[in-house]
């Protein structure tokens, strides 16, 4: 047995940790895809937060399980992972009883999720009787065990000048200057998207989109934030909430709220209520004060 593997209660020899921490993997990735073909409206859009949400999280808490300092802190991630595979069989249910997808799609997951939630059931029983856990001593290099949650800052600035549109948030608002960039020039969705890279620590949008790059010359900047909620999903993680506050001198923004949270909550998979956007001026001071520039600063979690 690989280091840190342990037996099935009835002793025979389980999945290297290893395996299942990619089977879980895999679990997630599946559901995700699910998600996705998940018909549109209310109801769903819950089942489709819900199943993503615990779904990831068996895979995310049976890899913390792994890096576990003590046997307590191994058997209580896994009584997590299987709360979560149970829950995920609940929501995957739903799903069939509410015919939002045919069985047969569905079955597979279902039948997944059962298969894991026996397995780690027996490992808790194991870990319970002491033949089971981390088998190793702490060494001197401590690794952290795996987040539940990530959080990541986003920051962007923009000149304004005459002549340009201004695009905040998806909505293209009424002023006589607009933002000098490369692509639209959507400071909310560009730091929307340093967020939730800075939460997987994957750098930032002139990263993934460098400025000189002629395929993202007047880009709608919505592709920007899909792309980092796909690594966010990739990661096995997904958006818990974010907060954005714009700094504009003029146009006013409280017309336009509702329509910006909504925007990016339809961007980022989560309900309104998980998105918060806040206007504030810069009380004529600097730059953004003068009205010369538009900023944005935002802060999300991942879980
Ligand atoms: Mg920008």
């Amino acid at each position: 047995m690989a280091d840190g593997g342990w037996r099935m209660a009835d002793g025979s020899e389980g999945m290297s940790p290893e395996a299942m921490i990619q089977r879980t993997r895999d679990f997630a990735n599946r559901v995700s895809k699910l998600c996705q073909a998940l018909p549109s409206g209310p109801e769903s859009q819950n089942v489709r937060r819900q199943l993503g949400r615990c779904s990831s999280s068996v895979a995310a808490n049976y890899r913390a399980a792994q890096r576990a300092r003590s046997k307590a802190e191994f058997r209580a991630k896994l009584g997590i992972v299987e709360e979560e595979a149970d829950e995920s069989i609940h929501w995957l249910r739903t799903v069939i009883d509410q015919e939002m997808l045919t069985k047969s799609r569905v079955e597979p997951l279902l039948d997944e999720a059962n298969q894991l939630t026996a397995i780690v059931v027996s490992a808790i029983r194991s870990a319970k009787s002491r033949k089971t856990g981390p088998t190793k001593e702490p060494s001197a290099i401590r690794h952290p065990p795996s987040a539940i949650f990530k959080v990541g800052h986003g920051f962007d600035l923009h000149r304004l000048e005459a002549g340009l549109p201004l695009i905040v948030a998806g909505v293209s608002l009424e002023h006589d200057l607009g933002c000098v960039a490369h692509s639209d020039g959507d400071v909310v969705y560009h730091a929307v998207t340093d967020a939730l890279l800075g939460a997987l620590a994957l750098g930032d949008i002139g990263t993934l989109f460098p400025d000189d790059d002629p395929r993202w010359k007047g880009a709608d900047s919505r592709v920007f934030v899909e792309e980092a909620v796909r690594r966010v999903e990739d990661a096995g993680y997904v958006v818990g909430n974010v907060d954005v506050t714009v700094v504009l001198e003029r146009p006013k923004l409280r017309p336009h709220i509702d329509t910006m949270r909504a925007n990016l909550a339809g961007l980022l998979g989560v309900e309104v209520s998980a998105v918060s956007v806040k206007g504030k001026t810069h009380e004529k001071v600097d730059a953004v004060g003068r009205g010369d520039a538009i900023a944005c600063h935002v802060v999300a979690m991942l879980m």
